[in-house]
C-alpha cells in the first residue's frame, strides 16, 4: 500500500463531466489499495474570472480581501469533486487549506508555506476514506487570515502536503502527458521526457517552462518529494521528476534535457553611463530598490572617447513601469544619456545536467541559431543552462532551430494537448 496525493489542475476539474471523471480516477487508486490525498485547483479559468470581477469593483483591491476572495474557487472544487466521489461509493472528506494544516507567512497572494500540520488529513486516511485539500491557499500562524500561494500554487499545496505526510509520491495532473524537450504547441516534435532532475526541472520552470510551479519544484527538491507529472485525460506514463532513481540509484544525466522559453519579459537598455566604479552598483540598487526582479544583464566594452558605456538588462514586462520610474528618478546621480526599453524581446533557454561535462554546447547552440538566420542580443548561462535573447518574432523558430539541432526531435508527434483554455 501506497500513499499517494493527487494534484489535478484547472482544466482537469473545468466542469462537472470532468469532476466526475477525476472522481473515477481518484477513486481507482484508492480501491487498487493505496491512501488517496487529493489537492484541487479552482474550476477551469475561475481565478481568472474572479481576479476580473474583483478588477471590475476595485483599482486597488485589500490584498487580504483579494485572498479570500481568490480562495473560494478551490473550495468549489473540493467539494464538487468530494460530492462526485461519494456517488462512486467511495468515502471523501473535502477541507480547506487551514483546516488541512497549511500555515504560511502573511504575505497575501504571494505567501509561503512555513509548516504543515496534516493532522486531520492523517485522520481521515486512518478512517479508510479519501481526503481532498483546496490547493494554493493557507492560514497565517498568528492572525488566521486566509492567504493564498501566488498563481500555480495548488502544485505547492501538493507538494508540500506529500512532504509532510511522507508520501510516496506526488503525482500532478495536468492537460499534458508530463513535461516536453520543448512547449509541443510550438515545437510539434517535441519529445515526452521520461525522467529528469530536480535541478534540471528548475532551470526549466524558471525559464518559461510552464508545466510545474517554480515553488512547487523547489520544495520537492528540499524534501526530496517524487513529483509524477501525467496528464488526467489519458494513463500515459507523464514525467518522473526526480534526483534518484527508484531502481537505478543517482540518475545519470543526459546533455540536453530541453529547450524553454519565455516572451514575458523586456529589456531595458541605459545608454551612455560613465564608466567609473559604482556605478552599476548605483544603477541596480536603484532598480531592486523599486521591487523589480532583473534577470539577465550586459554590460558593453566602454568607448575610450566618451569614457560610457551601455547597461542593459531583462526583467518582466509588468515591472518596467517601476524600473523606468527608479531609474528616472536616479538619472542626474547616474549621468547617463538616455534609456530605452524594448518589449520585443524573447528569451531562450537550453537546459541540460550533462553539459557541465561536455564541450561545444553553446558552439551548436549559436551555430544553430546561425544558421536560422537569427541575432542574438543577450546571453547568460548557469551550469546547466544556456540562455539567449532573440527578437520576439524570432523566438519560436529559435526554439525549433535548437531542438532539431540538439536532436530532439521525436520521429513521430508524441505530445497531445488535451484541455486548457491557455488562458
Ligand atoms: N487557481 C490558482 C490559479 O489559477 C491556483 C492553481 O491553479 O494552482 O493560479
Ligand atoms: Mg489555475
Amino acid at each position: 500500500m501506497a500513499l499517494i496525493v493527487q494534484k489535478f489542475g484547472g482544466s482537469s476539474v473545468a466542469d462537472a463531466a470532468s469532476i466526475a471523471r477525476v472522481a473515477k480516477r481518484v477513486t481507482e487508486t484508492k480501491t487498487a489499495g493505496n491512501e488517496v490525498v487529493v489537492v484541487v485547483s479552482a474550476m477551469g479559468d475561475t481565478t481568472d474570472e474572479l481576479l476580473d470581477l474583483a478588477a471590475a469593483i476595485s483599482d486597488s483591491p485589500p490584498n487580504r480581501e483579494m485572498d479570500i476572495l481568490l480562495t473560494a474557487g478551490e473550495r468549489i472544487s473540493m467539494a464538487l469533486l468530494a460530492i462526485a466521489i461519494h456517488e462512486l461509493g467511495t468515502d471523501a472528506q473535502a477541507f480547506t487549506g487551514q483546516q488541512a494544516g497549511v500555515i504560511t507567512d502573511t504575505s497575501h497572494g504571494n505567501a509561503r508555506i512555513i509548516d504543515v500540520s496534516p493532522s486531520r488529513i492523517q485522520r481521515v486516511l486512518e478512517g479508510g476514506a479519501v481526503a481532498i485539500v483546496a490547493g494554493f491557499q493557507g492560514v497565517t500562524q498568528h492572525t488566521n487570515d486566509v492567504t493564498t500561494l501566488g498563481r500555480g500554487g495548488s502544485d505547492t499545496t501538493a507538494v508540500a502536503l506529500a512532504a509532510a505526510l511522507g508520501a510516496d509520491v506526488c503525482e500532478i495532473y495536468t492537460d499534458v502527458d508530463g513535461l516536453f524537450t520543448a512547449d509541443p504547441r510550438i515545437v510539434p516534435a517535441a519529445r515526452r521526457i521520461g525522467r529528469i532532475t530536480t535541478e534540471e526541472t528548475l532551470e526549466l520552470a524558471a525559464n518559461g517552462a510552464k508545466v510545474l510551479h517554480l515553488r512547487a519544484v523547489e520544495y520537492a527538491r528540499r524534501y526530496g518529494v517524487p513529483i509524477h507529472v501525467r496528464s488526467s485525460f489519458s494513463l500515459n506514463e507523464g514525467t518522473l521528476v526526480t534526483d534518484v532513481d527508484p531502481e537505478e540509484g543517482p540518475m545519470e544525466n543526459p546533455i540536453i534535457s530541453g529547450v524553454a522559453h519565455d516572451s514575458s519579459q523586456g529589456k531595458v537598455t541605459v545608454v551612455g553611463v560613465p564608466d567609473v566604479p559604482g556605478k552599476a552598483a548605483q544603477l541596480f540598487e536603484a532598480v531592486a530598490a523599486a521591487g523589480v526582479n532583473i534577470d539577465m544583464i550586459v554590460q558593453n566594452v566602454s568607448e575610450q572617447e566618451t569614457g560610457r558605456t551601455d547597461i542593459s538588462f531583462t526583467l518582466p514586462t509588468d515591472q518596467s513601469k517601476a524600473a523606468k520610474e527608479a531609474l528616472e528618478a536616479t538619472a542626474a546621480e547616474l549621468g547617463y544619456q538616455s534609456l530605452s526599453y524594448d518589449e520585443g524581446v524573447g528569451k531562450l533557454s537550453l537546459v541540460g545536467a550533462g553539459m557541465r561535462s561536455h564541450p561545444g554546447v553553446s558552439a551548436r547552440l549559436f551555430g544553430a541559431l546561425r544558421d536560422a538566420g537569427i541575432n542574438i542580443e543577450m546571453i547568460s548561462t548557469s551550469e546547466i543552462r544556456i540562455s539567449v535573447v532573440t527578437r520576439s518574432e524570432d523566438l519560436e523558430s529559435a526554439v525549433r532551430a535548437v531542438h532539431t539541432a540538439f536532436g530532439l526531435d521525436a520521429d513521430e508527434v508524441e505530445a497531445v494537448v488535451y484541455g486548457g483554455t491557455g488562458r
